[in-house]
């Protein structure tokens, strides 16, 4: 009998069949709603990622707080998905909320700074290192701006990125391996351009194929994750920062590093934790407690090649910066979190939880003989169903299991646990119980008992 990463294959479709059905049979109200009123949304969701959650249907979300959601139909969730880590401090934090009131009567948008700006910017600089800022509101467009200035100040066309990254929805850095090929992802929709002219791309933790590309002399800047988390999660090996930060200054390639997610690491990211020194700096999503705020930094260095070009350059859009971005509101919230709820002693809870959740799901993939292997970084963990650990996105291509993977995230939910819906990514925020923990691990291991004994 064939088996998908240890189950075979016949319990998992009857596994998947029971929990979809039970799904159903629990959400009436949320199904009702959906259907007189989603017909408004393309595809039935007001956003597209919506469509990759795996339950039958989607819940609606009457309210959330710290780590609990709570739906239509009554039900209080454990919340480890939190957003995708834009609620990584859990939702509402008190100091944020109450930052939002209070701006709340003093506008919400002006194109012009706060004294709440100055403050950030202080804060930006003491929390993640000294960099000179911009405000973004999306990480992807962080991305996007960050490349713009590296492509500006080195002359040269190429950004590198690793095969399975994820930097956001910026066309740049949607590329793959395709035989040794740098070729456009597979998904994209509607992308008339050859992405190969601005981007190359190969192996995370591949230093070899780095300097190879980096001798070409083209590229300007290797964007990445201290830690691959978008297709699950890939740990460095040791040396690899390293290794990159001598090879992109050896060639006069600048190094971007995108902690959008690694922020999990520790206070300042996994930057301020491990002692790395990119050139540049992103950072979005949970940055202002949940308001769309991204913030992306440069170096004295790279600030003074950028502030030649600007000077020289004609003038015009520059292509960098967005209407609502940098308004009041992201500052206050900015304020708050840096100031109160992005704390060491938050990360410490956080670390403390998470350490507890990987224990606990090791323990219940041993018990159950599963060929899977767990993994943290800080307050993130993540489970995978195949051995490890992975080395490059080549290798997480090859361990991820859709079909698996769905069930599971729909048996999580029908015992009150919500995990990320592209892969199996959990965050443990301040606010997350050591019941709540305890809960998914015991959820988790029933439902490999299904699937496995
Ligand atoms: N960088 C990384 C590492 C991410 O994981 C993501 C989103 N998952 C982004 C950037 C883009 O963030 P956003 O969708 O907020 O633009």
């Amino acid at each position: 009998q064939p088996a998908i990463a240890g189950v075979s294959a016949d319990r998992l479709t009857a596994f998947a069949a029971r929990e979809a059905q039970r799904y159903r049979l629990s959400r009436p109200l949320s199904a009702k709603a959906l259907e007189a009123g989603a017909g408004a949304f393309l595809n039935g969701v007001p956003m597209h990622w919506m469509r990759d959650w795996p339950m039958p249907h989607l819940p609606l979300v009457a309210k959330a707080k710290g780590a609990r959601i709570t739906d239509l139909d009554g039900y209080g969730i454990d919340d480890f998905c939190l957003g995708d880590t834009g609620s990584m401090f859990g939702h509402s934090p008190e100091p944020v909320a109450r930052a939002i009131r209070k701006q709340a009567r003093r506008g919400l948008t002006y194109m012009l700074p706060t004294e709440a700006a100055l403050e950030a910017g202080r804060l930006l600089t003491k929390r993640f290192g000294p960099f000179l800022w911009q405000i973004a509101t999306t990480a992807t467009d962080a991305n996007r701006f960050a490349l713009r200035v590296a492509r500006a100040v080195t002359g040269r066309p190429k950004v590198l990125v690793f095969n399975g990254c994820y930097h956001g929805t910026l066309d740049d850095t949607m590329v793959e391996l395709s035989g040794g090929k740098t070729v456009n992802r597979a998904g994209l929709v509607g992308q008339v351009q050859d992405l190969s002219l601005g981007a190359v791309v190969c192996e995370f933790n591949d230093l070899a194929a780095v300097e190879a590309l980096l001798a070409k002399g083209d590229v300007a800047a290797v964007l990445t994750e201290p830690v691959m988390t978008n297709c699950s999660m890939v740990p460095p090996d040791p040396g690899f920062h390293d290794g990159l930060r001598a090879l992109t200054q050896r060639f006069g390639a600048l190094l971007i590093m995108d902690e959008t997610h690694t922020i999990s690491t520790g206070l300042g990211g996994y930057t301020a934790v491990h002692g790395l020194t990119p050139d540049m700096f992103v950072a979005g999503k949970c940055v202002a407690g949940g308001m769309p705020t991204a913030i992306w930094g440069m170096t004295e260095a790279v600030a003074a090649r950028f502030y030649a070009y600007d000077a020289a350059r004609a003038p015009g859009h520059s292509g960098m910066g967005t209407t609502l971005s940098a308004n009041p509101m992201q500052f206050a919230c900015l304020v708050a979190t840096l100031s109160e709820v992005m704390t060491k002693d938050a990360y410490a809870g956080m670390e403390a939880g998470a350490a507890r959740l990987a224990k606990g799901l090791e323990r219940a993939i041993a018990a159950h003989s599963a060929p899977w292997h767990v993994v943290r970084v800080g307050a993130r963990v993540e489970f995978i169903c195949a051995p490890g650990p992975l080395r490059n996105g080549s290798e997480a291509g090859l361990a991820h299991q859709p079909e698996l993977e769905a069930a599971l995230h729909t048996g999580l939910l029908n015992r009150g646990c919500l995990i990320a819906p592209f892969h199996n990514m959990m965050l443990v925020s301040p606010a997350t119980k050591e019941r709540q923990i305890d809960r998914l691990v015991l959820a988790f291991d029933e439902i490999l008992s299904e699937l496995f004994s």
